[in-house]
């Protein structure tokens, strides 16, 4: 999993400035691993940046497909989604960095614990308002 990847930038309990930009630099590195992933089943909506669906132009046109398209197709577009929302939290994440806000929490404001941001570098909420926004 991605988290387990990236909890490896984050090796100590400081968060210092060398540790935000490895941080940062794996992050950059996984989105552009998640637009590879996203174009090679998907189309970007012109429109709406980072808005992919599935391509269906591929699919073939024999009815006994059909079922089993609709299924690969829902698989997909999970995937696709999965991924757009992993890309909007790592975006999110980018931008705190670089507006000195990684670590606090977006509801609350507290520091997120070094353990979470280990476990969850995304993590845009303390362990309290995530806990209760469940
Ligand atoms: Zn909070």
């Amino acid at each position: 999993m991605t988290n387990d990847i990236l909890a490896y930038s984050i090796n100590s309990n400081k968060m210092d400035k060398a540790n935000l930009l490895k941080l940062k630099n794996n992050l950059q590195k996984r989105i552009e691993n998640i637009d590879k992933e996203l174009s090679a089943i998907a189309s970007e909506n012109p429109l709406v940046r980072g808005d992919f669906d599935v391509r269906v132009d591929n699919l073939g046109e024999s009815q006994e497909d059909t079922a089993q398209e609709a299924g690969e197709l829902d698989r997909q577009q999970a995937l696709v989604d999965a991924l757009e929302r992993e890309r909007k939290e790592i975006v999110a994440t980018i931008d705190k960095i670089d507006s000195g806000k990684y670590g606090k929490c977006d509801n609350c404001s507290a520091e997120i614990s070094p353990n979470r941001l280990r476990a969850v570098p995304v993590a845009a909420l303390c362990i309290t308002c995530a806990s209760q926004k469940r």
